[in-house]
């Protein structure tokens, strides 16, 4: 891949938003990299792009299973990206789920994919960041605090809250629904919910770290979408949908730190 062209890394390219955000950003010129927990996936999916959009260099797969919850996967991917002597511009962490029902098994896999998974991947990558570098969330609407407990709302929110304080508020969450006291401690019933919200944080209280190094990034909802995890019932297109994320993955050095739907400031 040349270097004068930007480089976006999707994670969950395989199918779904990831897909298409990969598709729109080799539109829009960037050289994508697809990744997915099945490598054989992710090899498909860029043969299929690249094919479709009459430009065989313009994406690559990472020939390594991503799976964003195994931190040994996340660790070999970064390693071997490095010695590939990537530079990755935008990094759209995509990967996630939204597990049917409630339960401690629930809350523990829900908070590891779609909150520790951008966490981990974030930090596994950031050494292949570069000044004017752009990192996007792809959160959700579920994830606003209107409506959350006030007393959790503050936690969330707190000035002094850390990227440790985040992770341990999402650990402490996994923790109260296995010991079955998770509403008596103000957290509601969705780990999809607070998964959303602990991420959207963790986005707030990095932003001005990685200002200091001229990385922004932001949360993006992408509204609700008709792909596997939103159903045929939802109200958006998988191409809208995705175009909320590539708005963001376009933007450089400003703003940061913000949560955005069809590149619209929304609440937390
Ligand atoms: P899909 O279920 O259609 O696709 C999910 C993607 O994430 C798949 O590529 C899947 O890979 C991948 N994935 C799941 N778990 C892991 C993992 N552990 N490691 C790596 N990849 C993983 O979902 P969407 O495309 O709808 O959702 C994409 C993002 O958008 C999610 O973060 C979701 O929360 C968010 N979102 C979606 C909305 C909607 O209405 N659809 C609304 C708001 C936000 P595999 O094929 O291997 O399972």
């Amino acid at each position: 891949m040349s270097t004068d062209v930007r480089t976006a890394l999707v994670t969950g390219a395989n199918r779904g938003l990831g897909r298409e955000t990969a598709r729109q950003l080799v539109e829009r010129g960037f050289q994508v990299i697809v990744t997915s927990r099945n490598a054989a996936d992710a090899r498909a999916t860029a043969a299929t792009l690249a094919a479709a959009a009459k430009a065989p260099g313009s994406v690559a797969a990472l020939s390594l299973p991503f799976d964003v919850a195994d931190a040994d996967a996340v660790a070999a991917a970064g390693e071997l990206l490095r010695e590939e002597g990537a530079k990755i511009d935008v990094l759209v962490n995509n990967a996630g789920i939204a597990m049917d029902g409630f339960n401690a098994d629930v809350a523990r896999r829900t908070i590891e994919v779609n909150f520790f998974g951008p966490l981990r991947v974030t930090e596994a990558l950031l050494p292949l960041i570069p000044a004017g570098g752009t990192i996007v969330m792809v959160s959700s609407g579920m994830g606003e605090l209107s409506g959350v407990d006030a007393g959790l709302r503050a936690r969330f929110t707190a000035p002094a809250l850390t990227r440790n304080g985040v992770a341990a508020l999402a650990r402490e969450f996994v923790a109260d629904v296995a010991a079955g006291r998770h509403r008596e401690r103000g957290w509601p019933s969705s780990a999809y919910r607070v998964s959303k919200i602990a991420l959207n944080a963790l986005v707030r209280v990095w932003a001005p770290e990685l200002a200091a190094r001229r990385i922004i990034i932001n949360a993006v909802c992408p509204g609700w979408v008709r792909t596997d995890m939103g159903g045929p019932g939802a109200s958006r297109s998988v191409e809208k949908g995705a175009a909320s994320i590539v708005r963001a993955a376009a933007l450089v050095n400003e703003p940061t730190g913000g949560f955005f739907r069809d590149g619209h400031r929304i609440d937390w």
